[in-house]
């Protein structure tokens, strides 16, 4: 096959993240644009155009050694057709994103959902390197997650599997911002921790979280490291949730490895230790010691590292 490049593009609600690399994932050239979602359809369209313009210019390569493109976007999304259906942070609705690309640069256009796209980025150039079957789970303002199944990406029947996030961890617990409620997402995101810190801050509690204006999981992290009792106790019940819904993951899937990425899983060994003692308690034994549960590799590139990969394996690149 002729060609040297693929363009991946890494589609969030602020940011536009867009690279060009060599098929080996090596970045040649990138740029990262605000996404300007008020600007609609059409703006956000040309606004991905305008920064693939970019990256090609600042390349200086021949578009014609440009074999694809992949973009990893919020879904829910139809994989198959290229379709964005709705997300809460971007202004498409049932949109098909890949056929404007596609047709301006005559590249196929591939678009998966951001955490598919996050574990192919894990699986090909990061802490799943060297795995068969591996899920990567992302935690921070929601819960997401991907899974490698015998090396490919799962995705069933309409695309958007493993939204482990919306799994029911409690039958009664809070409501979701699916509308369901006691899932993960409502017990252990970054966000339900924030919720329930600012929660006893009002109810007038004793604990060091009092000194902040702003609570977000990261300083219930902190001040529950430095022993503060209220933050302790927050954050062991949210890890217990995390803890319950991954050790789900593995009695499913009996994957070789669980990677566990996103805001909250940069507070480190407190979450990998209690994330590992609940699914040691609640997993076959045969399951649970052959899994390793680890951080995720790829940091703020892993959208786009991601997107990178996802053009490389649609179009059947060996890497
Ligand atoms: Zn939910």
């Amino acid at each position: 096959m002729g060609g040297k490049y693929v363009i991946g593009i890494d589609l969030g609600g602020t940011k536009i993240n867009c690279a060009l690399s060599d098929f080996k994932g090596d970045i040649i050239s990138q740029s990262i644009i605000s996404t300007k979602a008020y600007k609609g359809e059409e703006g956000v369209v040309n606004r991905i155009i305008g920064c693939i313009d970019n990256i090609i210019f600042d390349a200086k390569v021949d578009i014609y050694d440009i074999v694809s493109i992949g973009i990893g976007s919020p879904g829910p999304l139809d994989y198959k057709k290229g379709v964005i259906i709705t997300t809460p942070n971007l202004p498409f609705k049932n949109f098909n994103i890949v056929q404007p690309i596609s047709n301006k640069y005559n590249i196929p256009t591939y678009l998966d959902n951001d955490a598919n796209v996050a574990a192919l980025g894990e699986y090909v150039f990061g802490a799943g390197k060297n795995t068969n079957n591996m899920v990567y789970v992302t935690v921070s303002t929601g819960i997401g997650g991907g899974a490698i199944i015998n090396g490919n990406v799962y995705r069933g029947n309409t695309s958007n599997a493993l939204e482990v996030g919306h799994m029911t961890i409690n039958p009664n617990g809070p409501k979701c911002n699916c509308g369901n409620y006691g899932c993960a997402e409502a017990l252990a995101s970054g966000t339900a921790i924030s919720k329930n810190a600012k929660k006893i801050v009002e109810q007038g509690k004793k604990t060091t979280l009092v000194k902040y204006d702003k609570i977000t999981s990261y300083e219930v992290f902190k001040e529950a490291k430095k022993g503060d009792y209220e933050s302790l106790k927050i954050v062991n019940e949210s890890l217990n949730y995390l803890g319950i819904c991954i050790a789900n993951i593995v009695s499913c899937f009996d994957p070789e490895l669980i990677l566990i990425g996103g805001g909250v899983s940069k507070a480190g060994d407190i979450v990998f230790d209690k994330v590992r003692e609940v699914v040691n308690k609640r997993c076959f034994k045969t399951l649970s010691k052959s899994c390793r549960i680890d951080k995720a590799g790829l940091e703020t590139d892993a959208g786009v590292k991601g997107a990178i990969a996802l053009a490389l394996i649609e179009k059947g690149i060996e890497i």
